[in-house]
């Protein structure tokens, strides 16, 4: 094997790290596991929302029951006042009878509102209910994401380590100067710095040499850098 062929086996090792790279970084399930943060955002905003809105309505409700019990323990009060045969003047239980009217109907009243607010608070609750069950969800699924993202970057990080090994063997017997020839082509050229020149055409640009570059290569000694007149690629004959 040649220095030129020992370039080649570079050149593909660098080329496939090159690729496991590309892949871990844009594996499908980071895309996956972005689009579930958005959706989980969204649904923070929307649970906060509605649970603002349930807690005004839990508050006016709270309000209202107190209200509620307030007037009772005054109505208790005044009919005991009332049945207790301390009061004896018609004039004084008359207004007393007045006063209890007014408070039932004031109590009516306050039970008409709380019960409108529980049927308001309701709705909410339901929301609020489902969203955290979707919460759940994409928290499930979030968690998966991320374990199948760890077991795939584990999993390339290893065929990294292992391409970077068989490079580092490849590139032990290839000179010092086309090394750096190659690595400054492949810095330049998309990452690829050698190409096999085959039937008359270079690899790495796929454009067919002139016949007369051809027959002028073929005459050049087999340890002299040939390099493609269409792209300046190292070619590998
Ligand atoms: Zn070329």
């Amino acid at each position: 094997m040649t220095a030129f062929d020992e370039l080649l086996v570079v050149q593909e090792h660098d080329t496939a790290v090159e690729q496991l790279g590309h892949g871990r970084a844009t594996l499908p399930e980071r895309a996956r596991l972005d689009a579930v943060g958005e959706r989980l955002m969204a649904l923070e905003a929307t649970a906060a929302e509605i649970g603002g809105q349930r807690d005004d309505v839990a508050r006016r409700q709270q309000k209202l029951e107190d209200e509620l019990a307030s007037l009772e323990d005054k109505l208790v009060m005044l009919e005991k006042r009332m049945y207790s045969g301390a009061v004896t003047a018609p004039r004084e239980l008359q207004a007393m009878q007045a006063d209890a009217e007014a408070l039932k109907r004031r109590q009516s009243s306050l039970e008409d509102q709380v019960l409108e607010s529980m049927g308001e608070r309701e709705p909410l609750d339901a929301r609020l209910s489902d969203l955290d069950a979707d919460r759940r969800a994409l928290d499930a699924e979030s968690g998966e994401l991320r374990a199948a993202i760890a077991e795939a970057e584990s999993a390339i990080d290893a065929e990294l380590a292992s391409e970077e090994a068989a490079r580092a063997d490849a590139v032990a017997s290839i000179p010092p100067d086309l090394l750096t020839l190659y690595e400054q082509l492949r810095a330049r050229l998309g990452g690829i710095g050698a190409a096999r020149l085959v039937r008359g055409s270079c690899s790495g640009c796929h454009l067919a040499l002139p016949a007369t570059e051809v027959d002028r290569i073929k005459r050049e000694p087999p340890d002299a850098v040939i390099r493609c007149d269409q792209c300046g690629r190292i070619l590998v004959r």
